[in-house]
């Protein structure tokens, strides 16, 4: 039998369940937007087969009571529920995709290394007479499941010409990225969003054409010029958009080390076309973890399939902002692609300490690249690094200083 649940803090995918005067951590869900497959424990305690028949009827029945896997027999219980799993679900989709480039820009160089000395992250990255370096919006097209997904949108056209040249933009936004590969913004059926600060997400609305009228009228963002009047529409008219719920709420309340970078009129426009979904955690709030730490759950269980887009699944990367997500889908070569958000935006930060001086926490974002790039590694993952104006496409290995390389992929 299963005993009480109570959840740990304020969040609502962990929790601790007492059976037996057993408390032990597990991961819940509370919502639609979960695997079923998370549903189940993955810290042991006492098993018994009554116990795995508890499990799999929550499982058929949509019932969220954990299965508990002892540390005695964890092959038993997991290859029980593997296999229930795999016959009740089919196998995920697999996606073509193409590298979209949406404009590169510049970024001062020392807020993008933080802490590192400019002495040190000069030698390897060049800078311009004004000290910035130089940086991509890389985009995902994919298609699959008779879908078009895009991952990420990149800033879009709606800064004024002051922003424009603070951050050298170059004169493109996505949808000229998709317009050289013959695919019109309308036809995109899911966005992703890896976090929805303005070089993320700002391309989700866009400036009328003339004669047109917008979707959204309000004051102009504080990059977009002082218009009262400023209308946009959306770029992506019957996509589905999809972020973490913690990034909706921290953008939506500005919560940001940048005054500038969450803005109403890349976020008001769509929230009706938005899909929240929430991801266990790496660490339970409020504990800071120790540098070295392995979050509890693995991957497997802490990354959540997105509802309606099948073989794609998103797992928070917190650090940059507490809300960001990995994007990790399989393709039709059969790798397994994650598109890597500001965790390790460039080659040139697979450093421990290079965190952003954007970040939310720096510490976190520290923690976070290790484990990340341990399971790149360990997993064979290809990496695709978000702003890498050179080849974003990077395999993970590790090497006898206990650190990880980069190796460019294709
Ligand atoms: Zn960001």
């Amino acid at each position: 039998m299963v005993g009480s649940i109570e959840p740990v803090g304020t969040s609502f995918q962990s929790a601790i369940a007492e059976r037996n005067g057993d408390r032990i951590a597990i991961a819940m869900t509370n919502g639609t937007t979960q695997d079923r497959t998370n549903r189940f424990a993955t810290r042991p305690s006492l098993v018994t087969n009554a116990d795995c028949v508890v499990g799999i009827a929550s499982l058929l029945l949509w019932v969220p009571v954990p299965l508990y896997t002892p540390s005695t027999k964890p092959p038993f219980a997991r290859t029980v529920v593997a296999r229930v799993r795999d016959t009740l679900c089919p196998m995920p989709v697999a996606y073509s995709w193409k590298l979209l480039r949406a404009a590169e820009f510049r970024l001062d160089g020392g807020s993008m290394f933080g802490l590192i000395p400019r002495t040190v992250w000069s030698r390897t990255v060049p800078t311009d007479d004004r000290g910035r370096i130089t940086v991509q919006h890389n985009c995902l097209l994919l298609e699959g499941g008779g879908k078009k997904a895009l991952i990420e949108v990149g800033t879009g056209d709606k800064l004024d010409a002051k922003s424009r040249e603070i951050f050298s933009f170059e004169n493109r936004s996505i949808i000229d990225a998709l317009g050289e590969v013959n695919c019109p913004p309308e036809d995109i059926d899911a966005v992703v969003c890896s976090h929805l600060h303005f070089d993320h997400a700002g391309a989700l609305t866009r400036l009328p054409r003339p004669g047109e009228a917008p979707d959204w009228t309000g004051p102009a963002s504080g990059m977009a010029g002082s218009r009262p009047d400023h209308g946009v529409k959306k770029t992506f008219p019957k996509a589905v958009i999809y972020a973490q719920s913690r990034e909706w709420q921290d953008a939506l309340a500005n919560k940001s080390v940048m005054t500038r970078t969450y803005f109403k009129d890349h976020l008001e426009p769509i929230r009706d076309q938005l899909k929240l979904v929430d991801s266990p955690r790496p660490f339970p709030f409020g504990l800071p973890p120790n540098r070295d730490d392995e979050p509890l759950l693995s991957i497997a269980d802490r990354e959540t399939p997105l509802p309606g887009l099948d073989g794609i699944s998103v797992f928070l990367t917190p650090g940059h902002t507490w809300g960001q997500q990995a994007i990790k889908f399989t393709d039709t070569e059969g790798r397994t692609i994650v598109f890597t958000p500001d965790v390790m935006p460039t080659v040139g930060h697979v450093g421990a300490a290079y965190s952003l001086g954007y970040d939310v926490e720096p510490y976190t974002s520290m923690v976070t690249r290790r484990w990340f790039l341990g399971a790149a590694a360990d997993n064979d993952w290809l990496l695709v690094l978000d702003h890498e104006p050179g080849n974003p496409c990077q395999r993970v290995r590790r090497n006898e200083k206990g650190w990880f390389d980069l190796h460019s992929d294709s």
